[in-house]
This record gives structure tokens, C-alpha cells and sequence, in this order.
């Protein structure tokens, strides 16, 4: 019985966590973004274009999977490039 209280209010704050989530994305967040010139400099470099190593294709870092392998980043254009690459290397 007691279980089913704990998982009862288990459940309850898990409503208002995802509710407060959804409140701070939708509401005044919108509002920091075309304040912060400090998001705008991120989303500068988020369209920067970057090689994939891969299949030498240049894709928009805000699109690519970034990997980070023995200290070093790598951007792909896909998650199949990404397993080529580490499949390639060896560790
Ligand atoms: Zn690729």
C-alpha cells in the first residue's frame, strides 16, 4: 500500500517538474534569446560549416554529430559517417 502512495507521488512531482520544463522553454526563455548577444555569438558558430573526415562533405555544425575521440573533435554529417570513422580508427 505504501508503495503505491510513493509511486502515486512519484508521478505528481514528475507532472510539475516536466511542467515547469515545458513553462521555462516556451516562456520567458524566448524572450532571453533575442536579448543575449551571447546565444547569438553560439549560433554564429552553430551555422559555421564543418568537414566531415569521413566523406568530405561540409555540413552546418548546428546539424552535425560532433564526436570526441583521444582529445580531438570530429563532425560528421551523419551518424553513419561517425561509426565509419571510429570503426576505421585504431584505438
Ligand atoms: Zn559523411
Amino acid at each position: 500500500m505504501y508503495r503505491l502512495f510513493l509511486i502515486i507521488f512519484l508521478l505528481v512531482v514528475l507532472y510539475f517538474l516536466l511542467r515547469q520544463m515545458f513553462r521555462s522553454v516556451t516562456g520567458p526563455s524566448r524572450v532571453d534569446r533575442s536579448i543575449s548577444s551571447d546565444s547569438a555569438e553560439r549560433d554564429k558558430e552553430q551555422d559555421q560549416m564543418v568537414e566531415d573526415p569521413v566523406c568530405h562533405t561540409f555540413v552546418p555544425k548546428r546539424i552535425a554529430v560532433i564526436e570526441q575521440m583521444g582529445g580531438q573533435t570530429y563532425c560528421f554529417c551523419s551518424e553513419e559517417c561517425a561509426v565509419t570513422f571510429r570503426s576505421r580508427r585504431p584505438v
